[in-house]
């Protein structure tokens, strides 16, 4: 077989918890939490199923939860959004991205995207035919260049692809960034695709900045979210794509044809739970304790950790353990700590190694504790 990813192996996350579970490691690579999701929101599907909503659901996604998302929407950032031509269910926010792109995307075409970089993205734009453009984030702050963004743009750039709060290093968008984006997007074609999955894990009172609360830049974004991330239920992969009504009649062609609909009874318990405000706004200051707690915890370590505004992720340097390569590094840490972590050069097109993994701390106190006492012995 020709592949169609010829320079794609098996993804980080499968390996490192494949290896996680192998040595019984506790596993702070793979980002979900490891404790249990909302009990409301569990026995509200366990209703829907047993009231009979078994079967497909419409092609857009059930229009009940489309109003609630709008309804969200509006409360949070301010902006209406019509749910019967600008909100699309999917099977989570990595298929959101990757019909966004399929949707706009003609061979030859350019992407420019942020590294380090969630690891779906490259493969996302070559499957189309398109030519990834990653350019470097600033170090160690990990911010967007707008002078280098400027001078990377070519006659062939189609679309920009922003992710904020960012996976793996936390970073988020301020209103300079977003004066800096609009200034590059006024007047040009350019679409933005958005990875916002992350929109409520946002700490010390930092505002999201969503491309929904800015018309100039909502009028040419396909804006994607994931209720795993918000609801504590990665295994459900549900998601949603916004985007204007042109685009989303595109992306529903796509959409149609590749899984059709997505698991009803999860959307009919979303579309009421969705109005339970606290479920979402409480979830920065939750978050927010166990980042400080990890952080506190880690002060016991040879680790250096960078700093993190969003996101379930923290970034450190292991400069004071040891020389061996990111890669070598997760490997030996799993097997002989018993620690699972991602190594960051799982995040850039040419592996490039800073000597710094990523932690997940979404997890039970005892199991951030459970971690750091093995980690403190290397
Ligand atoms: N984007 C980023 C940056 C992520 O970290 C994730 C988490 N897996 C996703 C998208 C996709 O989420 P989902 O599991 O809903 O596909
Ligand atoms: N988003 C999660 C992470 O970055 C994992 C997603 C996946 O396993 N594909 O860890």
């Amino acid at each position: 077989i020709k592949s169609k990813l010829p320079n794609v192996g098996t993804t980080i996350f499968t390996v490192m918890s494949a290896l996680a579970t192998e040595h019984k490691a506790v596993n702070l690579g793979q980002g979900f939490p490891d404790y249990p999701m909302s009990e409301e929101l569990t026995a509200k599907v366990a209703e829907a199923m047993r009231n009979g909503h078994n079967q497909y659901a419409p092609m857009p996604g059930l229009i009940g939860l489309r109003e609630s998302i709008a309804e969200k929407v509006e409360f949070l950032y301010k902006t209406k959004i019509n749910p019967d031509t600008e909100i699309t269910i999917t099977p989570g926010g990595t298929y959101a991205i990757y019909s966004s792109l399929t949707t706009i995307l003609q061979p030859g075409d350019e992407v420019i995207l942020f590294e380090p970089a969630y690891d779906s993205y490259i493969p996302n734009i070559e499957i189309n035919g398109a030519k990834a453009v990653p350019l470097p984030l600033t170090y160690p702050d990990y911010k967007i260049d707008w002078d280098l963004v400027r001078s990377s743009i070519t006659a062939k750039t189609k679309a920009i692809l922003i992710n904020s709060p960012h996976n793996p290093t936390g970073s988020v968008l301020d209103k300079n960034d977003i004066a800096e984006l609009k200034s590059i997007v006024a007047g040009t074609e350019l679409f933005i695709v958005s990875d916002e999955v992350y929109e409520h894990l946002i700490y010390d009172e930092l505002p999201h900045e969503s491309m929904l609360k800015y018309p100039e830049l909502f009028e040419r974004s396909f804006v994607n979210f994931s209720f795993g991330k918000t609801y504590h239920c990665t295994g459900w992969k549900l998601g949603y794509c916004i985007a204007p009504a042109a685009f989303t009649k595109e992306f529903r062609k796509v959409h149609q044809f590749n899984c059709f609909s997505c698991f009803t009874p999860a959307q009919v318990a979303l579309a009421e739970y969705l109005k339970n405000k606290d479920a979402y706004l409480s979830l920065p200051r939750f978050m927010q304790q166990k980042r400080d707690y990890f952080i506190e915890l880690m002060k016991n370590t040879k680790f250096d950790l960078l700093s993190t505004s969003g996101s379930y992720f923290i970034c450190a340097s292991y400069g004071r353990i040891s020389e061996e390569s990111d890669k070598d590094l997760a490997i030996r840490l799993t097997k002989e700590a018993g620690v699972a972590t991602i190594p960051l050069s799982a995040f850039y097109h040419n592996q490039k190694d800073d000597k710094v993994v990523r932690f997940c701390f979404s997890k039970q106190n005892r199991t951030l504790q459970q971690a750091v006492e093995r980690l403190m012995k290397i």
